[in-house]
């Protein structure tokens, strides 16, 4: 049964109000024809009753003759007899023409009148509903006309009984009674015939008016039948078209399934949607090639009941290959009159992902390395990860409904958690450092960070906390705080370190008014020691210079490394010079005792310089400059002394601080300036390469001395800044060269000892290569063997030079201590005897066998060398016939600039087209 009509009414009911209408329709028809036709038979009943009547008057006149001629009694019989027919139609009409007419009487006369016995009613009913009508008045009236006639014959019938009765019947008398009878005969035809044809009239006129009524009866209830039929159809249709709607717009894909035969018997437009096969296609074809389902058909449990059976999730194909993930249910049902499944499915993969998201995020909230804890808007825990469970050692039912405590007072600032709380509702937010406390009861430091979730009212729902054990971190950072401010070596605090706790010492020494001194500690003899017993013994060595200095000094005294060999004492709140002398003999004393390192007994001397505060300067720097300045004094004056410093040395040292001033500027005014020497091929003099030597063009010194401002800018940090100029322009100047013509040279920079420990440098020369365009194997930097054997670890920084296609160089070799396998493991190309060596030639004998062995050692290791400083004929023949590779020196030509250097690079260009042998003299 459809449901779901508007109006209420249901569909059943409807049907039986149009069958209603149309019964009764049939009932009002045939009521109408079966009224016709019963009036039909009346006005038959009547004409035949004309028939009978006047075939029997006709017959009673005929016998009424009869009997005067022959006189035989039987005739009269026979005359009685007709003529009571014609007098019983007429006892009925007077009966009915009374207002009280008795039916007894009335269908007597007709039974008198031989009238059919089933057609007495019809006769009566006629007589009484239509002897007003005029066709049935005339005739009646036709018909009484006939009755004198009747009542004639009547009496000339007893007459002529009379007369015969007589003894002497009168033969005229009869015969004049028998022309009587035959004039009433003739008389009586012209009524009868009027009846007759006023009767034919009155039932031609009934029956137009009968089939009239009929039709028009017909004709209006059909149309009422048919309107209201149409109404009705048009509300079941209307009422289709909702429940077809409703089904349409259901969310769920309906289908409803045959049960015996498992087909599809019809599908809503989701449906449709889902299995991407139009209704046309689906209905019909076998539900299980959908999906598997239930087990459908005859063989199915019938299900009376509506309730829905839940089957398991599933997919279903859609026709474009997709698996759409479902929930299907399945009732049993009737469709129309056939047994049925109807199949409720359910498009479930928004559910399917939110789901998979959620197990993935539960996923990944469980696997977190960070703590995890979830509260109610009451801040009540709700749920927390393994790693909360790990950090703080509360599993989840232990903490579940309580709200997470942290320790307050000597850990936590309870303003701390105010302003948590107040920044999480303001913005729902909150990150900062906080104390928890573990099951264990250790307290331990934690990165909490608390957001607010909120619902789409934009109320608080949850709290999500998310928490790291920063113990370990903070460790690292302590650990870093402590490296950052002291020597790994000697665990004394560093030079930053020493100058900030001399700062704050001065300034208590301003508030007290009290005087302080500024050891500065210099170690003689180190470097040979380091040099000869290796590192290893130099840092036990350094190691006890801190202790025993340590041990010379009170606690509160700072004490620091401040450079390889260099150390500082900082004497708070001294009573006068004395006091500090006094620490520095023993210090002297002290240091210059033997020091067991191993297997080795060692010793050093110390040289120490001092400065007072306030005496001598009222700022940390100058004091350190000052001190370091004596210290140089007591060097000066044969080691392993001390001297305060006196304003004597101020004089040089204000020009270093002078120049130290100007430096800073020197890049900004463009005072320096790059100079280029040639370094030549030994057996050819063909320019091999060229060295970049920097030069100051100081604005009031003029030109200063690399050797001069090169220590000078590495002791006030601007050496780093004056090696990229250097780098930088060294390769522009060469790019221009070779734009301008030239053929291209390599280049070599001199690096200093700093820029080489920075771990930055190499990118810092990458960089320089890319945006200048000069080529890395174009490029050679050379670096003092110092610098590398100070390093901690050289082949490092070399082997990433290295690999960069940059050469390297050992400048100034043979002056430091290399040990020859050390140099084995580096990736250089070039040594470059130092000018002491060269300058030797040939007359110093030692010279001359380090020059030949730095030539050997090259050979050996598949070095090339370069010879420095070569002024002679002499010292170029030496070296050549040595096998040493190239040379650099003023016989070969003087530093010059770029321009010139140019000239001579043209010059080589031309020389080597017309294949002359040397480029330079
Ligand atoms: P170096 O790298 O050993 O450079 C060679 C020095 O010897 C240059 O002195 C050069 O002019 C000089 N020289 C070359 N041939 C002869 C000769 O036949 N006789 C004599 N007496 N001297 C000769 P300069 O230019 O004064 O440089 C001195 C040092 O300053 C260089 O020694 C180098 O260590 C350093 N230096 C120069 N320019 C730079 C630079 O740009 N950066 C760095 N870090 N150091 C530089
Ligand atoms: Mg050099
Ligand atoms: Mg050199």
């Amino acid at each position: 049964m459809i449901r779901g009509d508007s109006s209420g009414v249901p569909l059943r009911k409807k049907l039986l109000t149009v069958l209603i209408i149309f019964l009764f329709i049939t009932v009002i028809s045939l009521t109408l024809t079966f009224i016709a036709l019963g009036i039909q038979s009346s006005v038959r009943t009547y004409v035949a009753g004309e028939g009978m009547w006047s075939k029997a008057q006709r017959d009673a006149t005929f016998f009424l003759e009869l009997y005067g001629r022959t006189r035989n009694q039987e005739y009269f019989k026979k005359f009685e007899a007709a003529l009571a027919i014609p007098l019983g139609y007429r006892s009925f009409r007077v009966e009915m023409d009374k207002p009280q007419y008795d039916p007894a009487v009335a269908l007597a006369g007709l039974l008198a009148g031989n009238t059919h016995p089933d057609d007495t009613a019809g006769a009566i009913r006629l007589y009484r509903c239509c002897a007003q009508i005029s066709y049935m008045q005339r005739a009646i009236d036709y018909w009484k006309q006939g009755d004198q006639h009747l009542l004639q014959l009547q009496s000339v019938a007893l007459a002529l009984q009379a007369e015969i009765g007589k003894a002497i019947p009168s033969a005229a008398r009869i015969k004049e009674l028998l022309d009587q009878v035959e004039a009433v005969n003739e008389s009586v035809h012209p009524p009868e015939a009027a009846f007759t044809a006023s009767l034919g009239e009155a039932a031609r006129w009934v029956t137009d008016l009968l089939f009239l009524a009929t039709a028009s009866i017909i004709v209006v209830l059909v149309a009422l039948g048919s309107y209201a039929s149409w109404r009705i159809l048009d509300s079941i249709r209307q009422s289709e078209e909702r429940y077809r709607t409703l089904l349409n717009s259901a969310s769920d894909a309906l289908i409803a399934i045959d049960r015996d035969r498992g087909t599809v018997l019809a599908v809503n437009q989701r449906a449709e949607q889902i299995t991407g096969r139009s209704a046309h296609e689906l209905v019909g074809s076998r539900y299980a090639d959908l999906l598997p389902g239930p087990q459908l058909g005859a063989a199915a449990t019938p299900r009376q009941s509506t309730n829905f059976v839940p089957v398991s999730p599933q997919q279903i194909s859609h026709r474009d290959g997709r698996k759409i993930p479902i929930e299907v249910n399945y009732s049993t049902t009737k469709w129309g009159s056939h047994p049925a499944h109807l199949a409720i499915i359910r498009d479930i993969t928004e559910r399917v992902h939110a789901e998979r998201e959620l197990r993935v995020t539960a996923n990944a909230l469980a696997n977190m390395a960070e703590g995890v804890v979830i509260t109610d808007a009451a801040r009540r825990v709700v749920s927390v990860n393994h790693a909360y469970t790990q950090i703080t050692g509360y599993d989840q039912a232990e903490v579940i409904g309580k709200v997470p405590r942290y320790p307050v007072a000597r850990h936590n600032d309870l303003a701390l958690f105010r302003s948590l709380w107040k920044t999480v509702r303001k913005t729902g937010h909150w990150q900062g450092e906080v104390w928890n406390q573990r099951k264990s009861g250790e307290i331990y430091p934690e990165l909490l960070s608390v957001s607010a979730v909120r619902d789409e009212a934009d109320r608080v729902t949850h709290y999500v906390g998310v928490f790291n054990d920063i113990s370990a971190f903070k460790d690292y950072e302590q650990r870093l705080e402590h490296l950052a401010h002291h020597d790994a070596l000697t665990q004394l605090p560093n030079r930053a370190a020493f100058e900030q706790q001399c700062a704050k010492a001065l300034e208590r020494s301003l508030r007290n008014r009290s005087q302080m001194a500024l050891l500065f500690i210099d170690l003689d003899g180190f470097k040979a020691v380091n040099d000869t017993y290796g590192h290893a013994v130099g840092d036990q060595l350094l190691r006890t210079v801190g202790v025993r200095i340590r041990t010379c000094t009170r606690g509160d005294d700072v004490i620091a490394r401040v450079g390889g060999d260099e150390f500082t004492v900082l004497l708070d709140n001294i009573a006068g010079p004395d006091g500090a002398t006094l620490v520095a003999r023993k210090l002297l004393d002290t240091l210059s005792e033997n020091v067991q390192c191993g297997d080795h007994e060692v010793s050093v001397f110390a040289s120490i310089g001092i400065s007072f505060f306030p005496q001598d300067a009222g700022d940390v720097p100058t004091l350190l400059t000052y001190a370091d300045r004596a210290m140089y004094e007591a060097k000066n004056r044969g080691r392993n002394n001390y001297q305060l410093f006196s304003p004597s040395m101020a004089g040089e040292t204000s020009s270093r601080l002078t120049l130290a001033t100007g430096l800073k500027q020197a890049i900004e005014r463009g005072e320096f300036e790059l100079h280029y020497q040639p370094c030549v091929t030994l057996p050819t003099r063909q320019i091999a390469s060229v060295e970049a030597l920097l030069r100051w063009h100081h604005p009031e010194q003029g030109l200063v001395s690399p050797a001069t401002f090169i220590p000078l800018a590495e002791q006030v940090g601007l050496i780093n800044a004056i090696s990229e100029w250097v780098l930088a322009t060294a390769c522009e100047q060469g790019m221009a060269w070779f734009r301008g013509g030239a053929a291209p040279v390599p280049i070599a920079v001199n690096i200093s000892a700093r820029s080489f420990w920075d771990p930055a440098f190499p990118s810092k020369v990458a960089k320089i290569l890319a945006d200048t365009g000069w080529r890395p194997d174009w490029l050679c930097l050379e670096i003092t063997e110092s610098t590398i054997m100070n390093q901690d670890q050289p082949e490092k920084m070399l082997r990433e030079l290295h690999a960069m296609g940059i050469r390297l160089a050992i400048d100034d070799f043979g002056v430091g201590y290399s040990s020859l396998s050390y140099l084995k493991q580096f990736p250089v190309q070039y040594l470059k005897i130092d000018r002491c060596f060269t300058s030797g030639i040939p007359y110093d004998a030692s010279n001359l066998a380090i020059a030949k062995a730095i030539v050997a050692l090259g050979k050996s290791l598949n070095l090339k060398v370069i010879a420095e400083g070569i002024e002679t004929q002499e010292q170029y023949r030496v070296l050549r016939e040595e096998g040493c590779d190239e040379g650099q020196g003023y016989l070969f030509s003087k530093p010059v600039t770029a321009g010139e250097m140019e000239r001579l690079l043209r010059a080589r260009l031309a020389r080597t087209a017309s294949a002359e042998e040397s480029v330079v003299h």
